[in-house]
């Protein structure tokens, strides 16, 4: 008879499973453990049943109790089943004497079982399996022991209905989690499980000294192919490049789709760069044979980029940028092709995002100012104007060169912003020099760049500044360079002739760089023609720029254009402009770039050429020119 006592334990140890993580197989472990110790029986066991399919849980107190729990499962019957199918509790407390189980039994009573007592593990009208008690020796179980177990049977069923339904749940987090780390479309690991895998490769190669490969793999013209053939036709394409990459793979390795044409394969436990080559190669060379894809036959070639781990503290998403990074400059060299990450070109990349970074509140941070280089007129030396350029003073590289600085402005488009404010502060500082008793009045030249003035409203942006400075616009000139011509030579047209309606002047600067088309000069509203550095340096020795700045000249003589010469360095390139009857020069022979306040002072006299005459800021301004 069961010890109440004992029995009451038992459920109490079930109870404070129930809270905790138990596995289905502790629980029917327990469970056939302990009910030998509190009923008056030999061995337990318990068998899950699930229609159609072998049993996957089976527990057993010792080797017999699991012979017999297997017999049954062999067999297709026996007194397990029973109490499974019907739902109720079966005893048989003489085995010899009872003929239910023919082919059970004879077997069961040869290996020494002399009772058997099954009780279903019941869940509503259906039932999980049985609870199966053997006993050696014949003789029945007392009712309160058949009550027993029953209400054993009964809270090991409601546990394991609880540790099934949370082994389904972690299946299905494990399927919904397989989903959020692959790619729908190829079944390859996407870009959150390649970091991961890619965290371990770094750790993993720092500790080994092994090398860590990634290669960036994406197709060239893909977009092609989508716009030729359809969309279908791409998704197919990359599957079966994906087919075709997998096959590449070393076992170990990893290949995941990161996005639309974008493959990654990681490799690791390489010995040198040449293995990664190697299996770049390999990429090459899957890819060769045509696709046959819906009844068309494409052909694609990829760009690889390679970057290595082993950099000291690098990230995996560095080392993923990086190989993009070198996969763009194989992209760069016509594509079909790999290239290992070429540090210096990335450094150069890390720095620009950088100084990008550094530009952005470089105006607030008081940093940007602006010299002005005088402008003199060719016979005589008198000061006619001066032109404003922009100086950035970097906190720790220095000086940044507009020849650096402007283009970085415009990619980040913060041009607008500092144009405008070279304008403004240029016009305040113009407007100190003209407002002086009895001085000549000089002009303001300032760059204009062309993505600035293609910009929505620059021509009105321009007024707002001449208005806010009180500036009167015959005195500012704006330097534009052949380049916005080429652009949109229509839209460039008419944002010049607005701002030739508000009243400035228009001055065609470097003229001779670029697409140096003499057409540009009868086509627009220029006023004055800037001859590039390059022909001045020249002029005293090459025959060629002798006779073209002596066309300009001419040209722009006749179209009543006047004429400055950039770079004026030397006597001799002075001579010469004389003689060719350039209107007005710059350079470094008559004075450089120079801060505000030493205009000032310099604006009371005509500049004599020659290194002597260099006002006392000379120095800071060469250290810059380009
Ligand atoms: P730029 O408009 O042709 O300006 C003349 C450049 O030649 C200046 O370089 C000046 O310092 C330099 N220079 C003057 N005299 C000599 C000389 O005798 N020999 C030599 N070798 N160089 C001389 P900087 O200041 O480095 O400016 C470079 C370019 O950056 C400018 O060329 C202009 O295109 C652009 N830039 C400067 N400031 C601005 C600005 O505020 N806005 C825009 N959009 N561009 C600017
Ligand atoms: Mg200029
Ligand atoms: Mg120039």
């Amino acid at each position: 008879m069961a010890n109440e006592q004992q029995l009451s334990s038992v459920l109490g140890e079930f109870a404070r499973t129930m809270i905790t993580d138990f596995p289905i197989q502790a629980i029917l472990d327990h469970l056939v453990t302990r009910i030998v110790e509190v009923l008056p029986i030999t061995a337990a066991g318990v068998t899950l049943i699930s229609p159609g399919e072998d049993p996957r849980w089976v527990a057993a107190s010792d080797d017999s109790a699991l012979r017999f729990e297997k017999l049954q499962t062999e067999l297709d019957e026996g007194p397990c089943l029973l109490a499974y199918m019907t739902g109720e509790a079966v005893s048989v407390p003489d085995l010899r004497t009872d003929s239910r189980f023919s082919r059970f039994t004879p077997r069961a009573v040869e290996a020494g079982l002399g009772a058997v007592f099954t009780f279903p593990l019941r869940h509503g009208d259906a039932a999980l399996g049985a609870l199966d008690l053997y006993r050696t020796s014949p003789g029945p179980l007392s009712a309160s022991s058949m009550d027993a177990a029953q209400t054993l049977a009964d809270v090991v069923t409601a546990y394991l209905l609880n540790a099934q339904a949370r082994e389904e749940l972690s299946d299905a987090s494990a399927r919904s989690h397989h989903v959020s780390v692959h790619d729908a479309l190829t079944g390859l690991p996407n870009r959150l499980l390649l970091l991961e895998r890619l965290d371990h490769a770094v750790l993993r190669a720092r500790r080994s000294g092994k090398l860590a490969a990634v290669l960036f793999v994406d197709l060239d013209g893909f977009k092609l192919v989508n716009d030729l053939h359809g969309h279908s036709v791409g998704d197919e394409l990359l599957v079966m490049v994906a087919q075709r990459l997998t096959a590449v793979l070393r076992p170990g390795d990893t290949l995941a789709r990161l996005s639309g044409d974008e493959f990654v394969i990681l490799c690791e436990d390489l010995d040198g760069a040449a293995d990664a080559d190697a299996i770049a190669t390999r990429v090459g060379a899957a890819l060769a044979t045509p696709f046959f894809l819906a009844d068309t036959e494409v052909e694609v070639t990829a760009s690889v980029g390679i970057a290595f781990s082993g950099r000291g503290d690098q990230l995996s998403e560095q080392l993923l940028h990086d190989a993009d990074t070198a996969m763009y400059q194989a992209k760069r060299g016509g594509g079909g092709r790999h290239q290992i990450i070429d540090i210096r070109e990335q450094q150069h990349a890390t720095q620009q995002v950088t100084l990008e970074r550094d530009l952005r509140g470089a105006s607030q941070r008081g940093e940007l100012r602006t010299e002005y280089q005088p402008i003199v007129e060719t016979a005589g030396g008198r000061m006619v104007g001066v032109e404003a350029l922009l100086r950035w003073d970097h906190p720790s590289r220095g000086p940044v060169s507009p020849a650096q600085l402007v283009p970085l402005a415009e990619r980040s488009h913060l041009i607008t912003d500092i144009g405008q404010w070279v304008l403004a502060s240029a016009c305040t500082d113009l407007q100190r020099w003209n407002g002086r008793q009895g001085e000549q009045e000089f002009v303001l030249s300032v760059n204009v760049s062309a993505h600035q003035l293609m910009a929505a409203g620059y021509a009105a942006s321009v007024a707002a500044v001449l208005d806010d400075t009180d500036t009167d616009p015959q005195f500012v000139t704006l330097e534009v360079t052949e380049s916005v011509f080429v652009r949109d030579g229509e839209r460039a047209l008419v944002v010049l002739d607005e701002l030739k309606r508000l009243g400035v002047k228009l001055a065609l600067d470097d003229f001779g760089t670029g697409y140096s088309s003499l057409n540009y000069l009868k086509q627009f509203p220029i006023d004055v023609v800037k001859i590039d550095h390059g022909f001045v340096a020249d002029l005293p020795h090459d025959e060629a720029s002798h006779a073209i700045v002596f066309a300009v000249i001419e040209l722009a003589h006749m179209l009543r254009m006047t004429v400055v010469a950039e770079g004026v360095e030397t006597a001799a390139q002075h001579e010469q402009l004389a003689a060719l009857g350039c209107d007005q020069c710059q350079g470094y022979y008559f004075a450089y770039p120079m801060p505000a306040d030493e205009i000032d002072t310099l604006s009371r006299g005509s500049l004599v050429g020659g290194a002597a005459q260099l006002p006392a800021g000379a120095a800071r301004g060469a250290s810059i020119a380009r």
